[in-house]
């Protein structure tokens, strides 16, 4: 792989998202299970399934520009995941914990925003209308996901967890 033209940028980042979204396939349900907050842990099962749709979008865009895919590791996902995973084996449950998931959760989402954003960039450059589409339909969920994560945080779930601590 050389990047000589623009189309092989666009390939890379898409060969890097598709790895991103396998490997949060697998990291997503350990984060719902450690959630203790049911509407945190409804979220996070529900960005699950958009995930899965999110590679079929990927590939999707393969089968349309005919580009085969390269095997390819997103580091950068592979590290946020670790992170995660640390959250994930803390001890503890209840607000406190649900806040630590939450921020391990949007990091994911921007690091995500920001690479669809560059993709669907590149798709527009490069003509590819289906792409960039697609790619948009995909960035809508990750800002909404990114979005709803947000509300759950400032609409209670901390406040809540303060409040019992000091009750204590
Ligand atoms: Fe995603
Ligand atoms: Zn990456
Ligand atoms: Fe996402």
């Amino acid at each position: 792989m050389a990047f000589a033209t623009l189309t092989d940028v666009f390939v890379d980042q898409i060969d890097d998202l598709s790895s991103a979204e396998s490997q949060l396939v697998e990291a997503l349900p350990k984060l719902a299970a450690a959630a203790s907050d049911d509407k945190l842990r409804d979220a996070i099962e529900l960005h699950l399934e958009q995930t899965q749709g999110q590679i079929e979008r990927l590939e999707k865009i393969r089968t349309l520009l005919g580009i085969s895919s390269e095997e390819k590791k997103c580091r950068g996902m592979a590290g946020l995941i670790a992170e995660g995973d640390e959250t994930i084996k803390v001890s503890g449950a209840g607000p406190a914990k649900d806040a630590a998931i939450i921020a391990a959760a949007q990091r994911v989402e921007h690091y995500e925003i920001a690479a669809y954003g560059t993709a669907r960039t590149l798709a527009d450059e490069l003509g590819f209308e289906d792409a960039k589409r697609l790619l948009g339909e995909t960035l809508d969920e990750e800002s909404a996901a990114d979005q709803l994560l947000s509300r759950l945080a400032t609409g209670g779930i901390f406040r809540g967890g303060i409040n019992a601590d000091a009750n204590v």
